[in-house]
């Protein structure tokens, strides 16, 4: 095994990896490289707990002072990797913005993903999207009791912040350009159940019709022009309809790309000696039937440890179940399966009216898939049976 290992992207994946690659033994250099100025933190409160002001930052670091310095990464923090070099066979290099050139003998990609854009979407105070931190903390004292908040897109991200922004005392318009939003996942019936979150909360929900322009004045958002011609004004505006994988530095090497990086079942690349983990891959799933790309917490989690074993030589073929939560309104929301909206719903317990129930998803009379609100202990039972199957 090399005895350097450069991991580019320091969040939840890059760090899940060097957590495991320490604990199985590689005490080689380790070289961290992310280019946010912060240790690995978690993203999920950056939408709930931490937006709304009920938790600090002080919770969001994925290890303690000490956790981080056990595992004892070279830190190249506030960095970004700006090209792969693996034209040579006995090592890879990474090369840094401030020019500085990491010689790795095994590198591996956690380079995540980031939020997509409008088109044409302009700079403006009061607009914006969130993925990180520095997001997180831009957005949060926009978000005070009767300012008009308007958010782009209906999925995980734009649900959890139209239900933070409630809390916080905000009028909320949530626009989705589909007609029902997360319908691809849940299907029609549950998505529907789902969404009907928001109007129960007071939040008003435009659906089926696109954001056509994000209104400014005087550099301040103003609001948001829909498709059909009205105009909805607003004080904030979040955008969140996706993300695109970060990829953009590996064009010129030979890692091959596709929608992400491309990695077998072991999250090695096109590239011998380097691998890639978490948001920012495809990987080839049996359960799925296709290559897929996962944006949930726990993949990203489970694939930088299983890929830091493939890397330390005792890997496993990785095929997981996909889990996502998700915590809205004060409810939370449990999926577990890949989409299911072609699949036969049936309740196993609980009501759809109370929104207190869980769902399973039947394909050929095969279970594919459960869905769970406010019901963990069967969610997870159900999880647990699914995953082993
Ligand atoms: C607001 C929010 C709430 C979420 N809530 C949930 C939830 O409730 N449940 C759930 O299942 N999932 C949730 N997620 C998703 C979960 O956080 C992600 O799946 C997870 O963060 C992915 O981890 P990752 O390490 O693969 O990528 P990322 O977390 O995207 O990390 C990639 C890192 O690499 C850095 N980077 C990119 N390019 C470079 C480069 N060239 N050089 C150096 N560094 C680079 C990035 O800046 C970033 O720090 C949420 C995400 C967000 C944003």
């Amino acid at each position: 095994m090399g005895r350097t290992i450069a991991v580019v992207g320091a969040s939840l994946a890059g760090w899940s990896a060097c957590v495991t690659l320490r604990s199985g033994g590689f005490d080689g250099r380790l070289v961290l490289i992310g280019d946010e100025p912060h240790r690995p933190y978690d993203r999920p409160p950056l939408s709930k707990s931490f937006l709304a002001g009920a938790v600090g930052a002080d919770v969001l670091p994925l290890a303690t002072r000490e956790q981080f310095a056990e595992v004892g990464p070279d830190w190249r923090l506030g960095r970004r990797a700006t090209s792969l070099d693996t034209a040579r066979l006995d090592a890879t290099t990474v090369t840094l913005d401030d020019g500085e050139r990491i010689e790795a003998d095994v590198v591996l990609i956690a380079t995540g993903t980031r939020p997509r854009t409008l088109p044409g979407q302009p700079q403006a105070t009061g607009l914006h999207t969130l993925r990180t931190l520095d997001d997180a903390l831009a957005l949060k004292p926009e978000l005070a009791e009767g300012k008009r908040l308007v958010v782009v897109g209906g999925g995980f991200i734009g649900a959890e912040v139209a239900a933070t922004g409630r809390e916080l005392g905000c009028e909320v318009a949530v626009v989705e350009a589909q007609p029902l939003p997360l319908a691809d996942l849940f299907g029609e019936r549950m998505a529907e159940t789902v969404s009907g979150l928001h109007e129960a909360h007071g939040s008003s929900l435009y659906l089926g019709v696109a954001v056509h322009e994000v209104l400014v004045s005087g550099g301040r958002v103003r609001g948001v022009r829909l498709g059909d011609g009205r105009e909805l004004p607003a004080d904030v505006v979040v955008v969140g309809i996706g993300v695109t994988p970060n990829t953009e530095w590996l064009r010129g090497s030979q890692v091959a790309l596709d929608g992400g990086v491309l990695v077998d079942a072991y999250g090695a690349t096109s590239v011998p000696g380097v691998y890639a983990a978490g948001d920012v891959v495809r990987f080839p799933s049996g359960r799925a039937g296709a290559h897929v790309r996962i944006e949930h917490w726990t993949h990203a989690r489970d694939h930088g440890a299983a890929v830091a074993r493939a890397i330390l030589g005792v890997g496993e073929p990785y095929d997981p179940l996909p889990y996502v939560w998700s915590e809205q309104y004060g409810t939370m929301l449990q999926f577990a399966g890949y989409p299911a909206a072609d699949a036969t719903v049936a309740l196993v317990e609980g009501d759809l009216a109370e929104r207190r129930f869980v769902a399973e998803y039947l394909r050929d009379g095969r279970r594919v898939a459960v869905l769970g609100m406010r019901s963990p202990r069967t969610f997870t039972r159900i999880r647990k049976e699914l995953s082993r199957a």
